[in-house]
């Protein structure tokens, strides 16, 4: 037992080494978090270091009641959890060979987040204009963003497009689109006569902000966006190749995403071996994602 635990259980008095005690954790109710606190001594952090030590005993259903509490908790917290804190319940079904309950999981999840971060910050934006009874945002200078975003960077824009001066905001950045999850935008409120633009520009500022339309990334800007994408997408399509492999045959397959990496990157006899077995059921350990919706 871990110091943790035994102020967990001071304060509220429940053991975390049963199913039942675990599924008993009321909702709890917290003060708003005032400055920089770290979250240690909430119940779901305590849960999810629980959860560890459950798995490393190879009680995995203890481990599972833990994290599925502690997603319960989290929206409630008075901390800011992240997607990566809540999959660590669908890994661990996996892990458990509960396929379907972990694509039930993920399926919620998927829900909670389903708004990209230049959707968050462009919806923050307008409610900051709101506030603040400003019509005009600037755009910054980003450096991952697809060949079509990086056409509204450094620029000021009208969000109602009342003022004429200004282009209107471009509403496809609020829309979520798949084509644009890895570009991030960011805007922040304008106010005309007193803001100074954070980018320099040349000339009249009006004209500055209707120069033509293109693509004004630098090539390293351009190979960085790039790159992330194929990475990142590279990632997702082997992360579904390995879940379908431990589902599929759990006899061959690597105890590690990490693992399964390594081996693919180096073609190593296993490697080539689990690639014949795999696709004897239908899997193609060697597939490559569909760029063609990304505009590089
Ligand atoms: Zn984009």
């Amino acid at each position: 037992m871990g110091i943790s635990d035994l102020i967990f259980r001071k304060k509220i008095s429940y053991d975390l080494d049963t199913l039942e005690s675990i599924q008993s954790i009321a909702i709890p109710v917290y003060q708003p978090i005032k400055g920089i606190v770290s979250p240690v001594n909430n119940i779901e952090y305590i849960l999810q270091r629980k959860a560890t030590e459950h798995k490393r005993n190879g009680r995995m259903d203890l481990a599972i009641a833990c994290l599925c509490k502690s997603n319960e908790i989290f929206p409630h917290s008075n901390f800011l959890w992240g997607k990566k804190d809540y999959m660590r319940l669908v890994e661990f079904l996996k892990e458990a060979g509960r396929f379907e309950d972990a694509r039930n999981e993920q399926t919620k999840i998927d829900k909670l987040f389903q708004k990209d971060l230049t959707t968050l910050v462009f919806e923050k934006t307008l409610l900051d204009c709101k506030s603040l009874d400003i019509d005009l945002v600037q755009s910054t200078d980003n450096s991952c963003v697809c060949f079509e975003c990086a056409k509204y960077t450094r620029r000021i824009f009208s969000i109602s497009g009342k003022d004429k001066r200004f282009q209107i905001l471009p509403p496809y950045l609020k829309l979520n689109l798949k084509e644009h999850e890895y570009c991030f935008n960011s805007f922040y409120p304008f106010f005309f006569t007193l803001s100074i633009p954070s980018w320099e520009y040349k000339g009249n500022l009006i004209n500055w902000c209707n120069r033509p339309y293109v693509d004004e990334r630098t090539p390293e800007q351009r190979a960085y966006y790039k790159k992330r994408v194929c990475e990142s997408e590279q990632e997702v399509l082997d992360r579904n190749n390995y879940d379908m492999l431990r589902e599929k045959l759990l006899v061959f397959t690597p105890k590690s995403f990490g693992g399964f990496r390594r081996m693919k990157s180096l073609r190593s006899s296993n490697y080539l071996k689990l690639c014949n077995v795999a696709i004897e059921k239908g899997i193609n350990l060697d597939k490559t994602p569909n760029f063609s919706i990304y505009h590089f």
